[in-house]
């Protein structure tokens, strides 16, 4: 793990307005993603970090994805910056964003509705039910929708992705039933890979603090953690490198 005490500005970036952007292509989330997210907004769940333990694992899942085929077809890694399999994740007090970016294989659009708007698995209806009864959502990631617990810390998240078959696209979701779509034509080129970039809710700004993350076990105990040690937590497994960048105080 290595870290920066600079946050890497880019002027192309920001957004202003927090509503789903005009021209972009509107989708609704299937029903039983619609009910998934109605937990997770409103889950009483303590354990919020496993957020990142599920960006994690899925920046890790697209980089072994573009990694395996790139052992047929080392052109797929493209050059530069791009062909490096990595893991960046920036911290930004003033814009309240988290951001992950991996330069793994990416979605396309088709990717983007399918993958982040629908559950494929069966069985998913169960689970549902199980998580809205028991409250625990430890296990989100065993049943293929670790990625929509973002949303137990961000009220708005951006994807960004560029995959080798597509043009650059960024979906964007509150959490509020829908999603959009749109080509992006403001963002820095990924090159390839994806960027997620959550707005964190006002109760989870903790997770901007590089040195001074509160974690609450238990009620009444507090312990102090570092940003850094949260991540080295949850990628014990992971066989690529982590690099964190976090705003100057
Ligand atoms: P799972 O990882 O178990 O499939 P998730 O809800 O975490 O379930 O993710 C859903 C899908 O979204 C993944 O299977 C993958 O196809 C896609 N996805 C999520 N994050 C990324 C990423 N960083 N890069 C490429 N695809 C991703
Ligand atoms: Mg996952």
């Amino acid at each position: 793990l290595q870290t920066d005490s600079d946050v890497v500005k880019r002027e192309s970036d920001s957004i202003s307005s927090r509503s789903l952007r005009n021209n972009a292509e509107k989708f609704e989330f299937q029903a039983e993603v619609s009910r998934l997210m109605d937990i997770i907004i409103n889950s009483l769940y303590s354990n919020k970090d496993i957020f990142l333990r599920e960006l994690i694992s899925n920046a890790s899942d697209a980089l072994d994805k573009i990694r395996f085929l790139s052992l047929t077809d080392k052109e797929v890694l493209g050059e530069g910056d791009t062909s490096k399999l990595e893991i960046q994740i920036k911290l930004d007090k003033e814009k309240k964003m988290l951001s992950l970016r991996d330069r793994g294989i990416g979605m396309t659009k088709e990717d983007l509705i399918k993958n982040l708007g629908t559950i494929a698995k069966s069985g998913t209806s169960a689970f549902v039910e199980k998580m809205q009864s028991t409250g625990d959502l430890n296990l989100i990631g065993q049943f293929g929708v670790g990625f929509y617990s973002v949303y137990l810390v961000a009220d708005y998240v951006e994807v960004i992705s560029k995959h080798n078959d597509d043009k650059q696209y960024v979906w964007e979701s509150k959490a509020d039933g829908a999603f959009a779509i749109s080509e992006d034509t403001w963002n820095e080129p990924l090159g390839r890979g994806t960027e997620i970039r959550l707005h964190l809710r006002d109760e989870a700004q903790e997770y901007l603090e590089e040195s001074k993350l509160k974690v609450s076990k238990a009620q009444v105990l507090f312990v102090y953690i570092t940003f850094t040690e949260l991540v080295k937590k949850y990628s014990e497994f992971i066989n690529f490198p982590i690099y964190i960048w976090a705003s100057k105080e």
